[in-house]
């Protein structure tokens, strides 16, 4: 069993600043959790706390059941992996994947096996006599990866370690960290700042700010029901918009139009006994265009586009509304058929849009 468990922990440095608040996080055994927030908000703090790289100011820290706040890193049977990777140059990366288990004085031949083993999984098999500086990018960082492999720890602790991989190859190693997980089952903490890395490899998301955690859940939760204005806004991509409305009889009059409220959030609304003014975060991708709409009616939004970014897959649609520009990704038909794309950016025009869904959110 190697549940991780933080009570109340929180973490002051020297000069007095205090980096982690009170953090409580309960991680079950085999789970793959995700820490994220912008920088500086205190993951890699939390993660060096559960490490032993940093000594906890208050709170316990349990794992497998042991209270550690005390224990050294290498009584406590984590492996970590770094964003550097942290490989010696001088290695081979047999001799680096090995290292570990030298330190801790396993036989030679179990420390083959394991190591041939890793390679294996990782598919590192014809690198093994090779230096850390004939590799890859992607290469290191799986050795990296074997390297916490070969101890079989009760955890993996990972810091941002695909940030300094190029955009393609972090994809293909985001897929291949997720499918190592679930194959070992091994209790896993990750920190990233990217919401894409959040979102794609966790069971569960801790979002954090300036040393607070903000909110704890499954990424499909996170997105349907943030707490608050800065857990809407992060999480999900392009980011949330954000309008200023009135609630008025069920009706949300916003500078956009009248937003008529689906059942579910105008329930959330009266539950909340939510006032006047609100603040309303609409996705980009809740807009539909009002001649391809699937259900008639709703409100129907006259704006002016501003500006248009195609992506290839995704066209960005910026149009002006009081208080700032709104996004949506969902009127590719109409920026072609419109030739807004042969304009550009820059261009304005009439369009008509849908609202789809309004998701709500206020601090
Ligand atoms: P993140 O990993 O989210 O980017 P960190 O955990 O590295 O954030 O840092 C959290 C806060 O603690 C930051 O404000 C950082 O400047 C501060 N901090 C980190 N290490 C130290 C230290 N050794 N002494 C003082 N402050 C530190």
């Amino acid at each position: 069993m190697a549940e991780i468990v933080l009570e109340g922990v929180t973490k002051r440095f020297p000069d007095g600043s205090v980096a982690v608040k009170d953090v409580d996080l309960d991680i079950a055994d085999g789970e793959f959790v995700i820490l994220v927030g912008p920088s500086g908000c205190g993951k890699s703090t939390t993660l060096n706390m559960i490490a032993g790289l940093e000594d906890i100011t208050e709170g316990t820290l349990r794992i497998g059941g042991r209270v550690v706040n005390d224990l050294a890193p290498k009584e406590r049977d984590v492996a970590m992996v770094f964003q550097s990777y942290a490989l010696y140059p001088h290695m081979s990366v047999r001799e680096n994947m090995g290292f570990p288990l030298r330190l801790a004085k396993v036989d030679k031949a179990t420390i083959a096996g394991k190591v041939e083993e890793a390679a294996r999984v990782l598919d590192l098999s014809e690198f093994l006599d090779r230096k850390p500086a004939h590799l890859s990018g992607g290469q290191r960082q799986r050795v990296a990866m074997g390297r916490a492999i070969v101890r079989d720890p009760e955890a993996f602790l990972m810091d941002e370690p695909l940030s300094n991989l190029d955009a393609k190859l972090r994809v293909q190693m985001r897929t291949q960290i997720s499918r190592l997980q679930r194959r070992l089952g091994t209790t896993t903490v990750y920190v990233t700042h990217d919401q894409t890395e959040a979102m794609t490899l966790g069971d569960r998301v801790v979002v954090m700010r300036q040393g607070l955690v903000q909110q704890i859940g499954a990424p499909a939760h996170l997105y349907d029901l943030p707490r608050n204005l800065f857990v809407a806004g992060f999480i999900g991509s392009p980011a949330m918009n954000f309008v200023g409305a009135v609630l008025e009889a069920g009706v949300l009059r916003s500078p956009l139009g009248d937003l008529l409220l689906d059942d579910r959030t105008r329930r959330a609304l009266e539950r909340r006994n939510a006032p006047r003014d609100v603040i309303v975060g609409l996705r980009p991708e809740a807009f539909e265009d009002a001649a391809l709409a699937r259900e008639p009616g709703g409100p129907v939004l006259t704006v002016t586009v501003d500006v248009l970014e195609s992506l290839g897959s995704d066209v960005y649609v910026h149009f002006g509304a009081e208080g700032g520009p709104v996004t949506t990704t969902e009127l590719e038909e109409l920026a072609t058929d419109s030739g807004l794309r042969d304009t550009g950016a820059g261009a304005a025009q009439q369009i008509v849009a849908r609202l789809d869904a309004a998701t709500r959110a206020r601090e």
